[in-house]
């Protein structure tokens, strides 16, 4: 899908959009260099495709631009040529934002440099096209932290985390990407460079323009770089397993481990019996975690500076809470490696339940308070459709974000399943909404999710939004296809 844009009373008006849009690729293919841009299918091939396989694009032409500058020459070429564009990182989105159906694709992956790291500031510099791993390790070889943690990490970038609100599994203490970024260099729609790099943690001097563009999705322009949040490394970390009867368990759980710790929770996971099987079944060398089997779990971590202190909090905390009844049972990890195991059973529950056919996934967050009753006004929407539906509910529920996925009957005619997803998913989305959520908790709405959210935002946001994207970007060539 070129988007050129002849004027309306041109007489030979598609034939003029072609040679325009034409013409701008020559010009884009200039302005970049033989090492800037790409046609070659097999360069383009895994750009294409969505890793799951679930969307597969098309684009006209690769752009590999390597500085700032190039970015903003690069799209401004675009803006007058009026091709729409497609901003890429490491292509781990989950709701195919980035994967062009048409539009020029633009890839941060020779922006990498790590651009400055200050331990006095607490605040590292990355290019766009940095992976986050690439910048955990910078900030742990200057003796810091990057709390930012997710599955993806070695492959998603800096531009995508921040153009997605990444949120993972430490937002509980640390907040998503919104509370992370200091200060953002982007090229606007209009070829603009945005420097806004600052280092500032005050800045009372009108509207926070990095907030516009963080969770935009690439619709507001394209990040080039990041200043980014740094915290102390905390040397004393302690997981547990613990085996509850419910979710109102968990939650009368969390609130204990936030007070008892002092706000040290840095994880706090929730797991039901299905997922876990499946895990333990399908991961190589998983073993069920706790002697007997429960209904649900909760992955616990916490972390302090004090030596030996996290595990002593955990110990007392789980005591108190076993002797109260609270939770059915309790291990916490005698190993790294034993850490690293219960962790895998969390991380594992996606790819687990792959095998089992076409499921009906959602990203939901409600209130947190309210997880017990999405969870059970959502069990009963879906079984309403599709009585044997095997529910995997798990995330972060100490955020109230549940990644809820539904499998089919066991035995079940996976096409039949496929087919009720639209109907499941409106009603699963309907009982999150009716409980004050979110359809999107932290995967973003892309194009798969952008005109069910339609159904549910408030028309003066919507209408709000759509203002400030014709107002950065009056020819929308900036992702056409994700949010309004
Ligand atoms: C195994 C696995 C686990 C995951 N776990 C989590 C999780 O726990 N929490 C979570 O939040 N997400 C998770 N994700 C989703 C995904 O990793 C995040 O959405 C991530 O932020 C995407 O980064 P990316 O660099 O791959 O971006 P891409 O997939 O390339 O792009 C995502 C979106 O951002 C836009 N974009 C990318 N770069 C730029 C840029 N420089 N400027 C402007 N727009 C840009 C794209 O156009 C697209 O709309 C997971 C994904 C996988 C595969």
């Amino acid at each position: 899908m070129l988007k050129p844009r002849p004027a309306p009373d041109a007489p030979d008006a598609p034939a003029a959009a072609s040679a325009a849009a034409s013409a701008g690729l020559d010009r884009l293919k200039a302005a970049l260099g033989p090492e800037g841009w790409s046609q070659d299918p097999e360069r383009l091939a895994p750009k294409l495709v969505e890793w799951r396989g679930r969307w597969r694009g098309a684009t006209p032409l690769l752009l590999l631009p390597r500085t700032t500058e190039e970015v903003a020459a690069a799209v401004g070429i675009c803006a007058e040529a009026g091709l729409a564009i497609t901003p890429q990182g490491g292509n781990t989105g989950l709701v195919g934002g980035q994967i062009p159906q048409g539009e020029v694709l633009l890839s941060l992956e020779r922006m990498r440099a790590i651009r400055a790291v200050s331990p006095d500031d607490d605040v590292l510099v990355a290019e766009a096209g940095c992976t986050l791993q690439a910048v955990r390790d910078a900030a742990e070889a200057a003796g810091r932290t990057f709390p930012l943690s997710l599955a993806s990490q070695g492959t998603a970038t800096i531009g995508g985390l921040v153009s997605t609100n990444a949120g993972g599994t430490a937002v509980l203490r640390y907040g998503t990407m919104r509370a992370l970024v200091l200060g953002l260099e982007a090229v606007l729609p209009d070829g603009r460079v945005l420097r806004g790099l600052k280092r500032l943690r005050k800045d009372n001097t009108g509207y926070d323009l990095k907030q516009l563009l963080i969770g935009a999705e690439g619709a507001l322009g394209v990040v080039t770089a990041a200043a980014l949040k740094l915290f102390p490394r905390l040397a004393s970390r302690a997981v547990a397993i613990v085996g509850l009867a419910s979710p109102e368990a968990a939650l009368a759980l969390l609130g204990r481990a936030k007070a008892e710790s002092g706000g040290a929770v840095e994880a706090f996971e929730l797991m039901g019996r299905l997922g876990v099987g499946l895990a333990v079944e399908r991961i190589p060398a998983a073993r069920e975690p706790l002697a007997q089997l429960h209904a649900w779990y909760v992955l616990i971590e916490l972390a302090t500076a004090a030596e030996g202190q996290a595990e002593a909090v955990l110990e007392g905390l789980l005591a108190r809470a076993l002797e109260d009844g609270l939770v059915q049972d309790a291990a916490i990890a005698a190993s790294q490696a034993q850490a690293h195991a219960f962790w895998a059973l969390r991380e594992g529950q996606s790819a687990a339940q792959k095998p089992e056919g076409p499921a009906w996934k959602h990203d939901v967050a409600v209130p947190v308070a309210e997880v017990p009753r999405f969870l059970a006004q959502a069990d009963a929407a879906v079984r309403a459709l599709s009585p044997r539906a095997r529910i995997v509910a798990f995330g972060h529920v100490g955020d109230g974000n549940i990644h809820y996925d539904v499998l089919g009957p066991e035995g079940g005619d996976p096409e039949a399943h496929a087919a009720l997803r639209d109907q499941g998913s409106r009603a699963v989305h309907d009982v999150a909404h009716r409980l004050g959520g979110s359809i999107s908790a932290e995967h973003g709405l892309g194009s798969m999710k952008s005109q069910e959210a339609l159904r549910y935002k408030d028309p003066v946001e919507v209408e709000t939004m759509r203002a400030i994207r014709r107002a950065l970007d009056p020819k929308g060539i900036m992702n056409p296809r994700v949010l309004f």
